[in-house]
């Protein structure tokens, strides 16, 4: 296994500052607070380990230098970005330094008040998520009742004049849907409507034997969309991405470790992708205690997976590699134990079969049967993240399932 807490061999900080762009996109990640218990939640399960946040001052910091090395887009993100009170301060410094400005939220704590503020400190955009066009649905996945405030939300969001993304996580329980999230996103007047399905890291690599859909699930979700796009894309743009496991070749993750995404965690730590804080022995920068310039152009961790002087074979010899840079880092740990492995979406990997088996055993009934009844939905909550942070750290903790474990 590649130790990721040594530099890689011949890499000199100064020979990639030269060559490396700024980072485009800035995603604050303000809190990992959240009412709302998604079993696909793509923050670290042992989120609570991590619970001291950044100050107000301490972030405008961030966004200044940021924006000082160019990143032009930003996302206020979590958790839930609104659990805070500072969002439209942060809001406000950003516009002034010319950021554009996307809030990624549930929609709890969407208020007409905080609308009206956010739209006079200068946000420029919203993303609402919901987890399914049902009731039941939406609210079994999240483990809350917030489907009808949802709708409220989104509804408010127009009033005030905000272009509006939807944003649906997709998995075997929601893919039969797809119709009628996209009528939803249609009603509510949404602009864009972002079906994302599933990625497998955080919460949702935990559940992906309840979540992974079945290969026709997906192929029926993709006849539909495609539909929707010749019947009603004048009103509303709809992306949909095949998931990675369902492809022979990966997909250039980030378009790029340490090329264009620049995430701060709410505890300051600077993350090149979104999951990379489950990978062992990176030793993560800090952003109170190491400027933004220095963290993205010299530190080890922005630089370990930069380009292409890290790949091993098979991708190291393959004429690909311009292409997909060897795909996600956190999925070749997650699936084979070595973040620098190719990524085993690839059917050159030698660990493909390890997808290929996932795939077969969602595919199977009578497996899936099994999984339903063993395996319940592990939620996410803080009770469940202490738990499976106390196990990380003492292997024998069993870390059970704090949700109902009910089918929706
Ligand atoms: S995925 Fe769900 S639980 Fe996780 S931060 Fe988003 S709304 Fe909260
Ligand atoms: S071997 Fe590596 S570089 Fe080649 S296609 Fe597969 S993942 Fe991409």
């Amino acid at each position: 296994m590649t130790d990721l807490s040594q530099p890689a061999a011949g890499v000199q900080p100064d020979d990639t500052a030269a060559s490396v762009p700024p980072p485009l996109w800035l995603l604050a990640e303000l809190t990992y607070r959240c009412p709302l218990h998604c079993a696909f939640c793509y923050n670290p399960l042992d989120y609570t380990d991590h619970s001291r946040e950044l100050s107000t001052a301490q972030w405008i910091d961030v966004l200044r230098e940021a924006r000082a090395i160019g990143a032009v887009q930003l996302g206020f993100s979590g958790g839930e970005p609104l659990v805070r009170d500072d969002v439209e301060v942060l809001v406000e410094e950003a516009h002034k330094l010319g950021f554009y400005t996307n809030l990624i939220t549930s929609g709890v704590g969407l208020t007409d008040q905080r609308l009206g503020d956010l739209k006079a400190a200068g946000l420029d955009h919203i993303q609402l998520s919901f987890q399914d066009s049902t009731q039941q649905l939406n609210d079994f996945l999240s483990s809350t009742r917030t489907f009808e405030l949802k709708q409220r939300v989104a509804a408010s969001i127009k009033r005030h004049g905000f272009p509006m993304v939807l944003n649906c996580v997709l998995h075997r329980y929601n893919l039969p849907h797809v119709g009628k999230i996209i009528d939803m996103a249609l009603a509510m007047g949404a602009e864009y409507l972002e079906l994302a399905n599933t990625q497998y890291y955080g919460w949702a690599h935990a559940n992906e034997a309840q979540l992974m859909p079945t290969r026709e699930q997906l192929e029926e979700a993709e006849a539909v969309v495609a539909h929707y796009r010749r019947t009603h894309g004048e009103r509303c743009k709809i992306f949909f991405v095949v998931p990675d496991y369902f492809e022979h070749r990966p997909k250039r993750c980030m378009n790029g470790w340490g090329a264009v995404f620049l995430g701060v965690a709410p505890d300051g730590v600077a993350l090149p992708c979104h999951a990379a804080r489950g990978l062992p022995g990176l030793t993560l920068p800090n952003v109170k205690e190491t400027p933004l310039r220095e963290i993205w152009y010299e530190s080890d961790a922005f630089n370990r997976f930069r380009g292409l002087h890290w790949l091993k074979e098979p991708c190291r010899s393959c004429e690909e590699k311009e292409h997909d840079l060897g795909g996600c880092r956190c999925q070749a740990y997650l699936l084979t134990g070595d973040a620098a492995n190719a990524d085993p979406v690839c059917d050159k990997s030698p660990f493909h079969e390890t997808v290929v088996k996932v795939v077969q055993r969602a595919a199977s009934a009578s497996a899936a049967a099994t999984v339903a009844r063993e395996q319940p939905i592990l939620f996410r909550n803080d009770a469940n993240s202490r738990k499976l942070a106390a196990a990380a750290r003492e292997p024998d903790v069993t870390v059970i399932s704090g949700g109902s474990g009910a089918k929706p």
